[in-house]
């Protein structure tokens, strides 16, 4: 016989098994700047045209710290970072599903530790 469906475990499970796809998940947050490279004959010394640059900001040993990401690899690096946010995402959802189920079964075992008292 099957168990009776849980939406909770259920989706539980199917957060469980997205989590693989995420591995390749990278810490900090995606950050864009513009900046002037200091050469006086480019075309960022106009100070409109601008060079663009991206970096991964994040706490390195508590220190905040900004890690310029190749130009080639700028999609891929804020893919990676966008996979930690769905992470945390699937983790707070499991923890609720949880902790929901905690509470349950702590409710239960009240109402069965009342039904023993009463034999
Ligand atoms: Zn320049």
């Amino acid at each position: 016989m099957k168990p009776p469906r849980d939406p909770d475990l259920e989706l539980r499970g199917k957060l469980i098994r997205s989590l693989g796809l995420l591995r390749e998940m990278l810490p900090g947050s995606f950050v864009e700047r513009q900046r002037a490279c200091g050469r006086p004959t480019c075309h960022c010394a106009d100070g409109k045209r601008l060079h663009r640059q991206y970096q991964i900001s994040l706490l390195l040993d508590g220190k905040p710290q900004a890690l310029n990401i190749p130009a080639k690899r700028v999609e891929e690096v804020r893919a990676k970072i966008e996979m930690r946010r769905r992470f945390e995402a699937a983790a707070a959802t499991i923890c609720s599903v949880n902790l929901k189920r905690f509470l349950q079964e702590k409710l239960q075992e009240k109402e069965k530790e009342k039904e023993d008292r009463q034999i």
